[in-house]
């Protein structure tokens, strides 16, 4: 990244995209200096080569830009917090997607960039246009907040094809992004401890969009809706998505297929009804912006087509570890709130649901409709008394306490039932409580189902 070079940047977090975004930064011909709470990572960052020394006691004056890590909180209690200083002295407080932005409009302004934000569904639809892409041929590059720091990427060429998914956290640090398509899935309400208000979460994901050359919006939540019809009243060009009509203009579902109806191209139909890993109305959302997105990107509906049904699908969001004869155990790990567990109650019938972990806000009372579908629930984790006093004398349930128990005891009543039926972990809940990570715990769900007595593997 050449924008700051000779020029002195501060960072703050050096895991593992804070190392690669100095190491860009230096390579570029910046005089970076990192810091980060943990003694290791510092560590770590001088034998890369990274100089490292406590901002606090830098020179300010000097510091052409803070650049913060992704999760690195933007307040802080602790006197003399970095962000604090940087706004006094004036320094732009900013993150890798920006660097990305920049180092895209100096070295290539019109390599098609696709940014993807919402609240659920942005690793899908960012994984699910990345893979169409590379089917259709095109030299393409995945990154952002799916987990591949976008300053590990290879560099920008007029070809090279970006897909960028961004949380809100990194739009906020990217006053510049500017992308070729910009993608709003939803909102609801999450993520609200650090954006203070759903206005303001809301206002930084607008951004994305507002400063597209096209938006693509999914108009099934009421906050994305009038997002779209402010920004097509500016006359800024806006594609409509939504998973529950067919739309007039835009890219809508019939309950089976997709509908495409984009001015500059023929109507189309992409019927999604056996492609196992776009299961779920919430993911005719995720594959409607993909068409959207793709079309606007003049990629052809064959390579779309092709595209979608050949998309495996992600680790962790209902991916299917087994089968035990008529019992389906399904891994929706991702699911770490409510509204991110709907879909996929939505999805199965006779569900054996393993749920629980660190609560979140609002809990799961907002599951109820789905309540019917559930046989029996079982708790782990911190959530578990909490969501025993939301079940009540509804559902039957037991407080498991771990994943393990659930998985073994829920196998065994579902087997013992004698139906179809599908053992799934959709927690709606973190995972930090039992876990490191949602990752984490997805792999102990699927190492328990795989041994299960007569566990048959589903893939690899
Ligand atoms: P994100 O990257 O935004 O967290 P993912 O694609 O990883 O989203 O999906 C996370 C979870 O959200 C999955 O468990 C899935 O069930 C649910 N989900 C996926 N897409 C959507 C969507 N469009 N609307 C609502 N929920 C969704």
């Amino acid at each position: 990244v050449s924008r700051f070079a000779g020029q002195k940047v501060a960072l703050f977090g050096l895991g593992g995209s804070g190392l690669a975004t100095a190491l860009a930064l230096i390579s570029g011909g910046a005089d970076v200096l990192a810091f980060d709470d943990n003694p290791a990572s510092i560590e770590k960052a001088g034998a890369a080569g990274i100089a490292t020394g406590d901002l606090r006691s830098a020179d300010w004056t000097r510091i052409a830009a803070l650049v913060l890590s992704p999760g690195v909180p933007l307040t802080h209690p602790r006197p003399h917090w970095s962000v604090d200083l940087a706004r006094v002295h004036q320094v732009p407080v900013i993150g890798d997607i920006e660097l990305f932005t920049l180092e895209r409009q100096a070295l290539a302004p019109s390599a098609p960039f696709v940014a993807i934000t919402g609240t659920n569904g942005k690793s899908t639809t960012t994984a699910l246009i990345a893979h169409c892409l590379t089917v259709a041929g095109k030299d393409t590059q995945l990154g952002g907040n799916i987990g591949v720091a976008v300053l590990t990427l290879d560099p920008p060429t007029p070809e090279r094809h970006y897909v960028v998914e961004c949380s809100s956290y990194q739009i906020d640090l990217a006053p510049s992004i500017a992308p070729t398509v910009g993608i709003l899935l939803n909102l609801s309400p999450d993520h609200l401890d650090r954006h203070g208000s759903m206005g303001n979460y809301a206002a930084i994901k607008a951004r994305l969009v507002a400063n597209a050359e096209t938006a693509v919006i999914g108009i099934d939540t009421e906050p994305c809706r009038h997002i779209a019809e402010g920004l097509a009243s500016d006359g800024k060009p806006v594609t409509r998505i939504s998973q529950s009509a067919v739309l007039e203009r835009g890219v809508g579902f019939d309950g089976r297929s997709l509908v495409r109806r984009m001015p500059g191209s023929d109507e189309a139909r992409f019927d999604l009804s056996a492609i196992g890993s776009l299961r779920g109305r919430h993911n005719a959302q995720n594959a409607a912006a993909a068409v959207a997105a793709l079309t606007c990107l003049g990629i052809g509906d064959e390579a779309i087509g092709e595209g979608l049904r050949s998309f495996p699908g992600l680790v962790h969001r209902m991916e299917e570890v087994g089968r035990v004869g008529r019992v389906l155990f399904v891994n929706d790990s991702k699911a770490t709130n409510a509204d991110a567990a709907a879909p996929a109650l939505a999805a199965f019938q006779r569900i054996y649901w393993i749920a629980g972990g660190l609560p979140k806000e609002g809990g799961i009372a907002s599951l109820t409709p789905y309540f019917p579908r559930i046989a029996k629930a079982y708790l782990i984790g911190e959530a578990a008394p909490a969501f025993a006093a939301t079940l009540g004398e509804r559902i039957p349930y037991e407080i498991s306490g771990t994943l393990s128990v659930a998985v073994e005891h829920a196998a065994a009543d579902a087997r013992a039932a004698g139906e179809d039926a599908v053992v799934l972990l959709s927690p709606a809940c973190a995972s930090f409580d039992q876990f490191r990570n949602f990752e984490v715990r997805g792999d102990a769900f699927r190492t328990a189902v795989a041994s299960l007595p007569g566990v048959e593997g589903i893939r690899g």
